[in-house]
């Protein structure tokens, strides 16, 4: 047999597919909503409403399966639809330990919203897995969640130890890998058990889609429960979206490995910069999470870093306010690179200190950025 494909050929060539009408090398855009029954009342071609399939959609999920070596993989119509989908598939009443510092908005959905769904969240440093140990309730804890490295801090948490101490209590761990990408980090390979994604990120990486994916390790109940709130709660991906997040993934290999390398630059230089105190960059030897980040990342650190303003928080937004290059916005992982000044975003309540300036390192020439972000501070 011969070897099997490796992902950045499946990702160049979204799986290989050719459309067997037309030979085209390129999928058709379907927009059918509805689809034609045989005459002997049967469905054979596997299509019969849009809600729950549509071929843009099983097509872009299946290059993220393989690109993550799930047994499934589904798409929503935003990160946070996937995200949400994957606490809601758990057993209920259900206890889930998750980090102090995550992506905010689905901090913000665990802490004000998820508890009238009989799903309870204790929030720690999931840097630390002494502390995730600790939060895990045996019999109770039915998921153990990390983002890493985690939005704006980059932290990393060790997806092998955590893995092993939430199988041990009989938990699940679920990854959300939107700032590693399957590019740099494989989680179901270490013992995870469910991959989330903001798709609108890296896999799309144009800053002109909202999706969202989970990549399940195995077809198991928490899966199937998965399977019909896709389906039934109707938070599905469109076909002209999938169209575009299978354009957007063919380059994820190349864009990935530019934009960590790009970030690595920056990380070097502004951490010799006396305007800044602090450069937060598993990347950088210093940083705390460097060893853990070295061993379960493979070709870079990702595009994203932050860095802390000496003069503080009214200077970090004035810096922010002077870049001539870099895009003022939130979000990341576009080819266009954005500057952020988190707290604000974020509102009170923030464990993000007030003097950080999150940037999103995008593809252009990372000369133009440093010399951008060095006037810009002034
Ligand atoms: C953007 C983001 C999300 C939410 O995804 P949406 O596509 O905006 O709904 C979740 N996690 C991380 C790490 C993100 O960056």
């Amino acid at each position: 047999m011969a070897k099997p494909m490796s992902p950045e050929t499946i990702a160049a060539q979204a799986g290989g597919l050719v459309d067997e009408t037309t030979g085209s090398i390129i999928p058709p855009i379907q927009t059918a909503t509805t689809y034609i029954r045989d005459p002997d009342n049967q469905y054979r071609r596997g299509y019969i409403y849009g809600r729950p399939d549509t071929p843009n959609v099983r097509h872009a999920e299946s290059v993220l399966q393989q690109l993550e070596g799930a047994a499934a993989c589904f798409l929503f119509g935003s990160g946070m639809a996937a995200a949400t989908t994957a606490f809601l598939a758990l057993e209920r009443p259900a206890h889930v330990v998750a980090p102090e510092v995550m992506y905010w908005a689905l901090k913000k959905w665990l802490a004000d919203d998820a508890r009238t769904l009989d799903i309870e969240a204790t929030f720690v440093d999931a840097t630390n897995p002494e502390a995730i140990k600790a939060a895990i309730q045996s019999g109770r804890t039915r998921m153990v969640w990390i983002e890493t490295p985690a939005n704006p801090m980059w932290g990393i948490s060790d997806i092998v130890d955590i893995a092993s101490l939430a199988h041990g209590a009989g938990a699940i761990l679920g990854v959300d890998s939107t700032v590693a990408t399957p590019v740099l980090t494989q989680p179901l390979a270490l013992g995870a058990d469910i991959v989330m994604h903001s798709a609108t990120k890296y896999l799309n990486g144009h800053s002109d889609v909202l999706a969202g994916a989970l990549a399940f390790a195995r077809k198991d109940a928490v899966f199937d429960r998965a399977a019909r709130m896709r389906s039934n709660l109707g938070a599905v991906l469109a076909p002209f979206e999938a169209y575009l997040l299978i354009r957007g993934m063919r380059t994820l290999h190349v864009r990935v490995r530019h934009a960590s390398a790009s970030a690595l630059r920056l990380a070097r230089h502004f951490a010799q910069d006396p305007r800044i105190v602090e450069v937060l960059y598993p990347g950088l030897q210093s940083d705390p999470g460097h060893a853990v980040a070295a061993r379960q990342m493979q070709g870079g650190f990702s595009g994203m870093l932050s860095v802390r303003v000496k003069a503080g928080e009214a200077a970090a937004v004035r810096t922010a306010a002077n870049v001539k290059i870099w895009k003022r916005a939130t979000s990341l992982g576009g080819v266009e690179s954005l500057i952020e000044h988190r707290a604000s975003v974020e509102g009170p309540g923030t464990p993000c200190p007030p003097d950080l300036l999150r940037l999103s390192v995008g593809l252009e020439d990372p000369a133009d950025l440093i010399a951008d972000l060095e006037q810009a501070l002034g």
